[in-house]
């Protein structure tokens, strides 16, 4: 495994649509392995292919369960909102408010190519949101309320 230097806003790479896997090699297992360790050296709970320059439609979570690794994932349903924080590995040293659905159903495949249907409330909602627009070439700051004072040292931003 290996840690890979994540995008900083700005690099039009993150602007970009990824592309679907169509094939589960080693590579895209390697890849995977690199995402959750990168992911967890930047302490984030979320990290996206494209976010590590690569135009795949592959994302990682860890909402302090387990890393949960995710190949071609789509949101398949959506209920109710909630608008929280968030931050993201790309756009350090910012945190804004973001509305998003309280519950979604996500559809992907795992390592071992078997579909996977996962619901996801709060958190692991908002990551789940907040990674597949990565993959659209959205970021938070597109869908931002308003932005908050991160120098605040109560405040607990979660970034993604
Ligand atoms: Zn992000």
């Amino acid at each position: 495994m290996a840690l890979r230097r994540i995008r900083l806003e700005g690099d039009p790479i993150l602007r970009k649509k990824s592309r679907p896997v169509e094939e589960i090699n080693e590579r895209i297992k390697t890849l995977l392995d690199d995402m959750v360790e990168t992911m967890n050296d930047a302490d984030g709970v979320g990290l996206a292919a494209p976010q590590i320059g690569i135009l795949r439609r592959v994302v990682v979570i860890d909402v302090g369960e387990g890393p949960i690794k995710m190949i071609n994932p789509e949101i398949i349903e959506v209920e109710g909102s909630r608008i929280e924080i968030e931050g993201c590995l790309s756009i350090p040293n910012k945190a804004g408010t973001v509305e998003r659905p309280e519950r979604v159903k996500v559809k992907y495949l795992n390592e071992e190519g078997e579909e996977i249907i996962l619901e996801g409330t709060g958190l692991l909602a908002t990551a789940i949101c907040h990674e597949v627009d990565h993959l659209d070439g959205i970021l938070y700051t597109d869908k931002v309320i308003e932005y908050v004072d991160i120098t605040a040292e109560d405040e607990e931003i979660e970034e993604e």
